[in-house]
């Protein structure tokens, strides 16, 4: 049986935040736009600490107001934790211009409130709709979705945005994925009421603590608003396969292992099941293709340590919309150059601080006791996600210059 076709300016296959924010930017082009989202909203995610550099995108989408009339809880920082050693970057003294704060945020109330946006400006979202397949051979094209009730129809539309997450639905229908550089790594996570009595704690910055025995173990703690927390643990796989029973229990075995955490936590409840999640790395061969470009974690997802995954995924969604911008009104876009180009900039950065993190190098720099405060400033703006900003020397030349910062601080 033939299925039903719609037709659509642009489809956004997923309504995480690149999707919702991208969808509202087409909408301010006066484009017709489809969302596609597997879920109900409101719905879990992680990746809840938020970084500065992300405001200005959701204030381009004309959601700023609602974000921070939420009560979200305020972020002005990070704090990173090795043993003894403690140290926090305020992100308002930085060396890039913008935001210097932000929020840590319930990612199921966060992404609900930017879909409403995006509905609020036009865009259309049905929820519970999966996209299962997608044909490229025709002059536009087309996507097929399966609705709860098992109905199914298709959707050809001028262009597609993949915004699915995780989902990753272009790269592996299309045969696009390939392995992430990085070592297969996990993370057990949950929420907590904290309990946190400690007066020099400060609610206002995620704490990063590294394990005492493995450098490239560690553990996040984001408040949140009204007295709990997320807390997660990352390490390689076969270190956290160690860890026998449930996740809420591997999770507070590792918890319990770090001795500032575990007095930090004394009077914490415990009140959620842990979950976990493996192999969350992943990149693809090109991130564009005929009809369709790949936002957010459906491109490129490279590590949670410095809270990159939202900002990348808005800054996606900012320079799609500009490409299609061009694209609709007739003029030829060149992808790779103004879209895959720019946004890998960034990335990369992340990515250059990343691999010195797991190898300890960069926290070597962070931890070590004399800090020129003009380069502490360059690596707060990184921290608090410009990484695109090329007038600061650790984004222009990230390798050469963090490198030889490491070797200073060795
Ligand atoms: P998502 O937020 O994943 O949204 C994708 C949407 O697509 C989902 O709603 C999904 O239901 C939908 N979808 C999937 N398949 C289909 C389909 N077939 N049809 C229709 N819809 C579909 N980032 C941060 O910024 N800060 C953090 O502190 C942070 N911590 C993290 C910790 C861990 C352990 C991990 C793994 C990641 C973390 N991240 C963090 C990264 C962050 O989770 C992601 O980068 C971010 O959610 C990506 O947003 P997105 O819009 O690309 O995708």
């Amino acid at each position: 049986m033939d299925l039903k076709v719609e037709n659509c300016d642009v489809v956004v296959i997923g309504a995480g935040p690149a999707g919702s924010v991208a969808a509202a930017l087409l909408r301010q082009q006066g484009r017709q736009v489809l969302v596609l989202e597997r879920e109900q909203f409101p719905r879990f995610s992680i990746g809840e600490s938020l970084l500065p550099q992300s405001m200005a995108y959701l204030e381009q989408a004309g959601m700023l107001q609602v974000v921070v009339e939420a009560g979200f809880q305020y972020k002005n920082g990070a704090a990173f934790v090795r043993g003894e050693r403690y140290t926090a970057f305020d992100f308002r003294d930085k060396h890039s211009t913008g935001w210097g704060t932000t929020y840590q945020v319930q990612r199921a109330n966060f992404d609900h409130l930017l879909a409403q946006q995006a509905q609020r400006q036009g865009a259309e979202i049905r929820f519970q709709h999966a996209v299962t397949a997608v044909d490229l051979d025709g002059d536009k094209p087309r996507l097929t979705v399966r609705q709860a009730d098992g109905n199914e129809y298709q959707v050809e539309a001028g262009f597609i945005l993949d915004a699915s997450g995780f989902g990753r639905i272009l790269p592996r229908l299309l045969d696009l994925e390939t392995p992430s550089n990085f070592p297969v790594r996990g993370a057990i996570f949950t929420h907590i009421e904290d309990g946190i009595t400690a007066p020099d704690f400060d609610r206002n910055k995620i704490r990063v603590t590294v394990h005492p025995e493995h450098c490239d173990v560690w553990y996040w703690l984001i408040p949140f608003a009204g007295g709990r927390c997320s807390i997660g643990v990352v390490a390689k796989t076969a270190f956290l396969d160690q860890y026998q029973g449930s996740d809420t229990e591997r999770l507070r075995a590792l918890v319990n292992e770090d001795p500032a955490s575990r007095e930090l936590l004394a009077n914490a409840r415990w009140d959620t099941p842990a979950r976990s999640i493996v192999g969350y790395s992943a990149n693809v061969k090109s991130l564009w293709g005929k009809g369709y470009a790949l936002l957010g974690n459906a491109g490129e997802f490279l590590d949670p340590v410095f809270s990159s995954g939202v900002t990348i995924a808005l800054k996606s969604a900012s320079l799609a919309a500009q490409v299609l911008q061009k694209h609709f009104s007739g003029v030829q876009v060149d992808w790779e150059n103004e879209y895959a180009i720019p946004l890998k900039k960034g990335v990369n950065t992340f990515r250059t601080f990343v691999e010195s993190w797991y190898t300890g190098g960069f926290q070597d720099v962070i931890f070590h006791e004399h800090q020129q405060p003009e380069i502490r400033r360059m690596i707060s703006a990184i921290l608090a996600g410009y990484a695109w900003d090329e007038t600061n020397p650790y984004v222009r030349e990230s390798k050469r210059r963090l490198k030889a910062l490491e070797e200073i601080c060795a």
